[in-house]
């Protein structure tokens, strides 16, 4: 088992290394693209949520094997590492083992990983997710937001992504709030589900706001081909 690995296509532009560490996600995210990638059904992705078998100790014994270190690891792609609800332990022993090896972690997350922070320091990044929308199964973004605060009080990197976007309104208004407290922000679409967001007029208007915010900002290539057509 090889738990750190290379992302590719899309997943790449979050990362070059990446680890997944449960099994599912009880965040229920409708536009969660994780089930189709793990060919899981939904329901079960969002109601069977564990560890994957011998995560931490996989981990260690990869990162001894194959030596690896000064590397930036990314939390997760296809979970998120901080599941409401369910006891985040696996996490804190995987961000051990990755630290204890000279490497750093790049949390992102919809749920409450501040209970880390005291592993966490300036070589590591710790994000959330701010779609523009709130639901009662995950974190609400006023304490994804302070935890983002905190973050940035212990000397933390800190970052947001806003991907996908479901509401463009709510997104431009969280930029304008976290802008003080950010290191850089990443700005997707909504893929794979249907939107009457005109994905050009939101991608140059979050463009300018991050300008004048004066923003560290990434505008992933899905969005940027929008902004691209038709000039
Ligand atoms: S938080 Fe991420 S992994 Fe969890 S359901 Fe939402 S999109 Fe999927």
């Amino acid at each position: 088992m090889k738990p750190i690995y290379e992302p590719k296509g899309a997943a790449k532009e979050y990362g070059d290394y990446a680890l997944n560490i449960y099994t599912g996600c009880p965040h229920r995210c409708y536009y969660c693209f994780a089930p189709s990638v793990l060919h899981r059904q939904r329901d079960v992705f969002y109601n069977h949520v564990e560890p994957r078998k011998n995560i931490v100790e996989e981990t260690r014994r990869q990162i001894e094997r194959e030596g690896i270190t000064g590397k930036l690891i990314h939390l997760c792609f296809t979970c998120d590492p901080y599941p409401t609800g369910y006891d985040t332990t696996p996490t804190r022993e995987i961000i051990k083992a990755v630290k204890d090896s000279g490497n750093n972690v790049q949390i992102l997350t919809k749920g409450d990983g501040t209970r880390d922070f005291d592993l966490l320091d300036s070589g590591d990044w710790y994000g959330v997710t701010l779609d523009g929308t709130s639901s009662k199964h995950r974190r609400d973004n006023y304490y994804l937001i302070e935890d983002l605060y905190k973050a940035q009080a212990l000397g933390i990197k800190t970052w947001v992504s806003f991907e996908p976007v479901v509401n463009a309104g709510g997104i431009i208004k969280y930029l304008r709030l976290v802008a003080p407290i950010i290191d850089k922000v990443k700005i997707g679409k909504l893929n794979y589900h249907p939107s009457n967001i005109d994905w050009a007029t939101f991608g140059r208007m979050i463009e300018r706001n991050c300008r004048e915010l004066d923003v560290d900002y990434y505008i992933k290539e899905s969005l940027r081909a929008e902004m691209n057509k038709g000039r």
